[in-house]
């Protein structure tokens, strides 16, 4: 079968990898507009349970992961100027630059073909094989040249976002939050190199606009945000990112995506190009791989019959995709709204953030950090917000 998988990131590249090891007769190119090195992003998170998924899917690119990885177990809350730890939480951190370059040399070990620096959109032979893998990314072009065949939702978070880098080694996963005289902003941030931690600023737009920073320029976004929490960042600097892009100061907004259909006739969605699930749930890389994992299932099972492997890996993967983005809608919501929860104690604010997303709930928290509970007790049903 020739395959023309659109877009480089960890879905393409992963897919790749798997349809060729699954046929090596495939004949796959991988059409990518970046270099590796120049890959957007900062560190990824992986939990402990995504890599037992990825060992079974590819011993070796899972072994090169794995050797990478920072692994950490405690989240600090910073809050009202009291940093509350949560123990007992198991995630792995790796450069997304890094996991890229892994999976790329993996790929082309195995015999894959991967253009890097081509736009596909300038590329005439792109729809030219049996099977167009759209794995563009949250702004697929693949999907939005026959939006009426997928039918994207798309809703937009009222925060903004910053995604940069920082010097400073966080020892947790750590979230702070600071009241400004125009309201509140929060910092996720995470150590993922023996170098480097991962930081997003979120702030709600109208605070973002009140703040000015609408006509700040990158450069003086990142050194508010420096300022703001210089005594988390322990006086580090905040280090921007070369593939910034839509609004000129570098604030984002999250765009949660979902798809009615996620393939038609020869072409597929994968990944961010079929459904988003938002920042704060640390998911959207191991949806985007196991998608992976599941469209190169589907074809090894039914490879006289694509229309029927395409509608068996939509039936499989998107209720999956589904009940993820609901976790990330409920926590995406939480932190559009964190005033309404600057009433709690720093005890009670941990634990309502930390159960926001419905995956934890407070016996599981209970399990994981005793002390953590006790120290909410006798009010904890108020904290679960
Ligand atoms: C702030 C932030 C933090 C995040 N943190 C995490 C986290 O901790 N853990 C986690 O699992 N996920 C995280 N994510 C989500 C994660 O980045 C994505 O879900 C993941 O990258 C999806 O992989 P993908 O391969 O589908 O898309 P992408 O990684 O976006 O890859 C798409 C690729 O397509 C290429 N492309 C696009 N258009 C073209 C074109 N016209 N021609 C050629 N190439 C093209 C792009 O250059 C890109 O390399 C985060 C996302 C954000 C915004």
């Amino acid at each position: 079968m020739r395959i023309n998988c659109l877009g480089g990131g960890p879905a393409g590249l992963y897919f790749a990898i798997l349809a060729k090891r699954a046929d090596p007769a495939h004949d796959i190119v991988v059409v990518e507009r970046h270099h590796p090195e120049d890959s957007f992003g900062w560190g990824i998170v992986f939990s402990d349970r995504t890599l037992d998924t990825l060992l079974q899917a590819d011993p070796p690119s899972h072994a090169e992961i794995t050797r990478r990885f920072h692994h950490w177990s405690d989240i600090d809350i910073h809050f009202k100027g009291e940093c509350v730890t949560a123990h007992g939480h198991g995630f792995s951190g790796i450069s997304r630059a890094r996991l890229i370059r892994i999976l790329q040399a993996r790929a082309e070990a195995l015999g894959v073909t991967v253009r890097n620096g081509v736009d596909f959109a300038a590329c005439p032979s792109r729809s030219d094989c049996d099977l167009v893998v759209g794995a563009d990314g949250i702004h697929s072009t693949v999907r939005g040249l026959q939006t009426a065949a997928f039918a994207p939702t798309i809703r937009e978070s009222s925060n903004r976002y910053l995604w940069l880098g920082s010097t400073r080694l966080f020892a947790a996963f750590t979230f702070a939050f600071r009241e400004t005289p125009h309201g509140w902003f929060n910092l996720h941030a995470y150590r993922f190199d023996d170098r480097t931690s991962s930081c997003i600023v979120e702030t709600p737009e109208a605070v973002w606009r009140e703040a000015g920073l609408d006509r700040l320029s990158y450069e003086e976004s990142i050194a508010f945000c420096e300022r703001l929490f210089a005594d988390v960042l322990d006086g580090e600097p905040l280090i921007g990112n070369s593939r910034r892009q839509e609004h000129p100061s570098g604030w984002q907004r999250f765009a949660s995506i979902s798809c009615r259909r996620w393939w038609h006739d020869r072409t597929v969605l994968i990944g961010d190009a079929a459904h988003t699930a938002h920042f704060s749930v640390g998911s959207g890389t191991r949806l985007a791989m196991e998608d992976a994992i599941e469209l190169a299932r589907s074809l090894a099972a039914h490879p006289a019959d694509l229309a029927a492997a395409l509608a068996r890996y939509q039936a499989v993967r998107e209720a999956v995709a589904q009940r993820v983005q609901e976790t990330g809608f409920r926590r995406m919501e939480w932190f559009e709204n964190v005033a309404d929860h600057a009433r709690l104690s720093p005890a009670e604010f941990a634990c309502a953030l930390l159960t926001s997303s419905g995956r934890l709930d407070h016996e599981e928290l209970r399990r994981r950090d005793p002390e953590l509970m006790q120290r909410m007790a006798p009010r904890t049903p108020q904290g679960d917000n």
